[in-house]
């Protein structure tokens, strides 16, 4: 069965005659894609002149949490990002409440919205429900991600014994079931669990060629292994966005933060820079303000045409970069 993303309220113009995900390396099938009115992919939000950016929101987990998304979502509104992501947990309230929260952008707001999607204790079964639950809410663009086992981020992965291995196969069957368009993860210090950054970006290509037109790099604070990054993809014939992950930093917990999720210690430089201003939260806040803001100039100085920042669900800071940025 092939799910077709329904009709949602978002007002932009839709673009029918632009093929979703267009990707060089995966053979076109003319007639396929079918943009419904008002819908759009990613990939043609990112087809633009002008540098742009994304935001990436996690699913509220009580009623103050989803106050505190709801009204950083209506503040970065106006500015018109490209596109917001909603992160997939383990768990199925934490998915309930994905499912729920990018259907209520798709249908109460001007914004493109995309939901991860993780392979983590599901059958394949289980990840057609929750694609077919996507495209009913009106929700196109996938971020498919393999995730990591529940619990223990670096523990050994366990795979559903009817379920996937790679995300490679869940690009696959996404784009299977319907006029998905569909985004991947990318890594710029190499996959936790890779040993060799040019197998990394084997993977990564191959996740390309299974039907992605895009790529988010995990959180980074140091130019050039993005940049590299993108060069190992160049040298493999792959040129579909790659939008680096930038993560405001605001405090000395974000910081801790960021070397959480990006899977890398936080670099000497910067450490040196902020932690001197840990006693001084106005301070240290501006510090990181600008840092981050100077990572993302050298960015768009390489060419970077799209920044993707992670939002922690809280706006002011991404809008402060933002208007530094001027975009
Ligand atoms: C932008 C971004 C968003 C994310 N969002 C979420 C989220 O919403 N929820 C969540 O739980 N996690 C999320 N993650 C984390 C992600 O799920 C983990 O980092 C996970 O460990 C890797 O996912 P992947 O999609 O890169 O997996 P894969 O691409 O499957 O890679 C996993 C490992 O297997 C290797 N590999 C890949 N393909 C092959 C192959 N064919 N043969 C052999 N080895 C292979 C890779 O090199 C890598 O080491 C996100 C990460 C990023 C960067």
């Amino acid at each position: 069965m092939r799910f077709r993303a329904r009709m949602c309220a978002n007002r932009r113009q839709a673009a029918p005659e632009r093929a979703a995900c267009s990707n060089r390396h995966v053979a076109p099938v003319v007639g396929r894609f079918t943009i419904l009115f008002g819908m759009t992919a990613v990939v043609d939000r990112l087809n633009t002149e002008k540098t742009t950016f994304s935001v990436e929101f996690f699913p509220p987990r009580s009623d103050d949490e989803e106050r505190i998304l709801w009204r950083a979502v209506r503040e970065l509104e106006p500015l018109d990002p490209a596109f917001v992501s909603v992160t997939y947990g383990a768990g199925g309230s934490s998915r309930d409440r994905t499912i729920r929260t990018t259907g209520r952008i798709a249908q109460e707001t001007t914004l493109t919205p995309m939901a991860h999607l993780t392979a983590v204790d599901h059958s394949v079964a289980e990840l057609r429900n929750v694609i077919g639950w996507y495209a009913a809410s009106g929700v196109q663009n996938v971020l498919a991600v393999r995730g990591d086992p529940p619990g223990d981020p670096n523990g050994e992965w366990r795979q559903h014994p009817e379920g996937l291995t790679y995300a490679e196969e869940l690009v696959r069957l996404v784009r299977e079931l319907g006029e998905f368009c569909v985004g991947v993860a990318a890594f710029p210090h190499g996959h936790p669990r890779s040993t060799d950054l040019d197998i990394d970006a084997d993977h990564l290509v191959r996740k390309i060629r299974a039907g992605a037109g895009f790529a988010i790099a995990q959180l980074f604070l140091e130019p050039e292994y993005f940049l590299r990054l993108r060069d190992r993809m160049v040298a493999r014939g792959c040129d579909v966005p790659l939008l680096p992950g930038v993560m405001p930093i605001t405090t000395p917990r974000v910081l801790g933060k960021f070397g959480e999720l990006a899977g890398v210690p936080v670099p000497a430089e910067v450490s040196e820079q902020l932690m001197p201003l840990a006693e001084d939260p106005a301070g240290f806040r501006a510090a990181g303000v600008d840092l981050v803001t100077r990572l993302c100039e050298r960015l768009i100085a390489e060419g970077v045409a799209a920044l993707h920042f992670y939002t922690l669900n809280r706006s002011k800071a991404t809008r402060q970069v933002v208007a530094n940025l001027g975009l």
